[in-house]
């Protein structure tokens, strides 16, 4: 997806360190209210105690938030998370019946994590619907929640929503944000990447993908980049923004 020409980007820079008592400490730090993001996220940041965004923030929202593609390698507990669900939440116009954004992860437990923190954002964005979807529990809960109420943004694992989009009881045809949480993990196991790649042939052309990983090996790294169109463009306007595969 192309970023739109006229919005600026954040003005300052930050210097953010993360220390190890889970607080984020800026020198000459920027806020969270460069990204422009919706005064309901906003709102939402200050509740969860957010005010420097770190590292990985700092380098990723100001694309994210344009609708550009990341692929972004950060250690744990580095704050990954937060950007591609403020990212997506800024640009969700949630639409009834239509899924808008997809997170792909590994692990249930990482699945329900995502989901709390989309909840925590989503808290003054009244009418945004997100759900887990994961395998081990009946199919037919899940054919009937897309049927009834579709949730807006959907975080799963990937042997479930392969086989729920093979059935043609979750469409994907109007997708906009795609994201793999932990990609290296998903894309290395064979079983995942093909599930992953059937998933992704359901979703259109134009959307936004974006990849976040504490690491990303090198057999993985190309795998990641024929998933994402517009990584090319980015890594020539921003040496930052796409270290693993710089
Ligand atoms: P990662 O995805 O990189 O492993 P997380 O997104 O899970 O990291 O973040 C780890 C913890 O730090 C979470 O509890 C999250 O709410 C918190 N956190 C993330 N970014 C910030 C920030 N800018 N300021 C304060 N806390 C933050």
């Amino acid at each position: 997806m192309l970023p739109s020409p006229h919005i600026p980007l954040p003005l300052s820079s930050s210097s953010t360190r993360f220390l190890s008592g889970g607080q984020y400490v800026g020198i000459h730090a920027s806020t969270f209210k460069d990204f422009l993001l919706k005064p309901e996220l906003l709102r939402a940041l200050v509740d969860c105690g957010f005010e420097h965004p770190s590292d990985v923030q700092q380098e990723c929202i100001p694309q994210a938030v344009l609708g550009m593609d990341v692929i972004a390698q950060a250690k744990a507990g580095m704050g990954k998370t937060a950007v591609f669900v403020l990212a997506t939440l800024h640009q969700l116009e949630p639409v009834d019946g239509e899924v808008s954004i997809l997170v792909v992860c590994h692990t249930r437990e990482l699945a329900y994590q995502i989901k709390g923190e989309y909840d925590r954002f989503a808290k003054y964005l009244p009418g945004v619907k997100s759900e887990v979807i994961f395998g081990g529990m009946p199919e037919k809960a899940h054919i009937e929640l897309f049927a009834n109420n579709c949730p807006h943004i959907v975080v799963a694992t990937p042997g479930r929503m392969k086989a729920l989009v093979a059935k043609g009881s979750v469409k994907l045809d109007k997708l906009k944000h795609f994201v793999l949480d932990e990609c290296d993990s998903l894309l290395k196991e064979l079983d995942m990447r093909r599930d992953l790649q059937a998933i992704f042939k359901a979703t259109p052309v134009q959307k936004q993908v974006m990849m976040f990983s504490a690491t990303i090996s090198d057999e993985v790294k190309p795998i990641c980049k024929k998933f994402c169109q517009d990584v090319s463009k980015q890594q020539a306007s921003s040496t930052n923004l796409c270290p693993a595969v710089a």
